[in-house]
């Protein structure tokens, strides 16, 4: 395929302002805008690279550079260049998320059909939860009345302040909460205390209580906890699930940790296998990824999409509605509109 054209460009997501500032004073997520052109169809796809993680722009655009789709005689054989563009360097998962879904994107737009539909996954509608950073009560209150049309709250714990935090909320809603600890609690009585006293006030899940390498203490309260206990810093690819089956109840899978779409896909048909359960979670992103991940999101026992929403400078319409429900549309591909 001669006539076919990859293209890239770095853009900065804007956050909204109102949004975690207090927590660590970021204003903005670099990434990487990804084009993949072929007979007068375009496939997008997104590289997110929040600075705690290993990539950045500079790698992302030298990855990007080492690709070559001119050699394959089907474009629409994801399975097959995704397996070679894996192995162009280890690591680079956002990166190799960026081509993933423009991949996927342009498949689903040459064949005319949404790419749920590639994977015969049904469409449902489901409801993403919409996050509460650490914050003073002042400022975790403001935000509640911005997350009122959404069915679940995901409320950033791990300081000093998650009972505080809680109870905030609490005395303006009860609404169901998932809990993400961030691997910021250390002691396993301390956590299974506050867990019990969560588990009283609606958390229905509890994200990393601890470091990623303390397996000990994690399969500890795992066994104990009344509350589902998920794995995020902890899983990134296929590969690791295998060794978390029995140190967790879950795992959340991000598109921009898995490689995409096709791996994501695996990890849900896996950890089922495995008996465990499957949040879809994603980082700070247009609609173009969160649409990516939207195509699986009925696979999911939760949903933590609300990437998009987190920024003022969105290039795309895609499958999520205001009121915090996420619903794939019937547009070949992603079913993203870029405006
Ligand atoms: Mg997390």
């Amino acid at each position: 395929m001669k006539n076919i054209k990859l293209s890239w460009y770095p853009y900065t997501l804007e956050l909204k302002h109102t949004f975690n500032i207090a927590m660590n004073s970021r204003r903005s997520t670099p990434a990487v805008m990804v084009e993949v052109d072929y007979d007068g169809l375009v496939g997008y796809g997104e590289a997110s690279l929040p600075p705690y993680l290993p990539e950045d722009q500079k790698s992302v655009n030298d990855f990007l550079g080492k690709i070559n789709l001119s050699g394959y005689d089907d474009i629409t054989n994801l399975n097959y260049i995704l397996q070679d563009i894996d192995k162009i360097l280890p690591g680079n998962t956002a990166a190799k998320a960026s081509i993933d879904i423009a991949l996927h994107d342009l498949a689903g737009k040459i064949k005319g059909l949404p790419v749920y539909k590639l994977y015969n996954v049904d469409k449902k509608k489901v409801y993403t939860s919409f996050t509460i950073g650490i914050d003073t009560s002042e400022v975790i209150l403001q935000k509640l009345k911005e997350a009122d049309n959404f069915k679940f709250l995901k409320v950033k714990l791990g300081s000093n302040s998650d009972r505080e935090i809680i109870s905030t909320i609490r005395t303006v809603t009860d609404k169901p909460i998932f809990a993400d600890a961030n691997q910021g609690w250390s002691d396993r009585e301390g956590a299974l205390d506050l867990i019990q006293w969560l588990n009283e006030r609606n958390v229905v899940l509890i994200e990393q209580p601890f470091l990623k390498t303390n397996l000990v203490d994690t399969a500890w309260l795992t066994e104990r906890s009344p509350i589902p206990i998920i794995a995020d810093e902890a899983v990134q690819r296929l590969s690791d699930i295998q060794l978390l089956q029995d140190i967790y109840s879950g795992i959340n899978i991000k598109l921009m940790k898995s490689t995409g779409i096709l791996e994501a896909y695996k990890m849900i048909r896996r950890a089922r296998e495995l008996g465990l359960k499957v949040m879809l979670g994603c980082m700070t992103e247009t609609s173009c990824a969160i649409s990516a991940a939207a195509q699986l999101s009925s696979l999911a026992d939760w949903v933590d999409m609300d990437g998009n929403i987190l920024i003022k400078n969105d290039l795309f319409k895609g499958v999520n509605g205001a009121d915090g429900t996420i619903f794939p549309n019937d547009l070949p591909g992603l079913g993203i509109i870029k405006t």
